[in-house]
């Protein structure tokens, strides 16, 4: 479903029916519509789309981003049960580059 900021997003839910407008990020209890602007959760759902790879979004302020609130992710892999440090390559366990790909040193 496509967000307020017209980016497809699977956590993403809006009921539209007989008038209705309710709309809710289903990763954040406390969901504001500015946050899917900057929201890195589509990007992340668009490159990987590994069923064991959780996600855990919370919404911070940084000196960073000037205190503006952003949705920062973190991922979690349930196979294999570690952090994913990048959540758009994931973990490598399930889904291995082909050989083709390999760097021979
Ligand atoms: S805040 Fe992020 S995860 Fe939630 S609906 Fe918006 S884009 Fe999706």
């Amino acid at each position: 479903m496509k967000t307020p900021a017209g980016i497809e997003c699977a956590q993403f839910y809006g009921d539209y029916y007989r008038g209705r407008s309710h709309e809710e990020c289903r990763l954040l209890p406390n969901w504001q519509a500015e946050l899917c602007n900057t929201c890195p959760v589509p990007d992340i759902l668009r490159a990987n789309s590994c069923e064991n790879m959780h996600l855990n979004a919370e919404v911070n302020r940084s000196i960073f981003t000037l205190f503006q609130k952003r949705v920062e992710v973190s991922t979690f892999c349930e196979k294999k049960k570690r952090v994913v440090d990048n959540p758009k390559i994931g973990c490598g366990e399930c889904h291995p580059l082909p050989p083709i790909f390999e760097v021979k040193e």
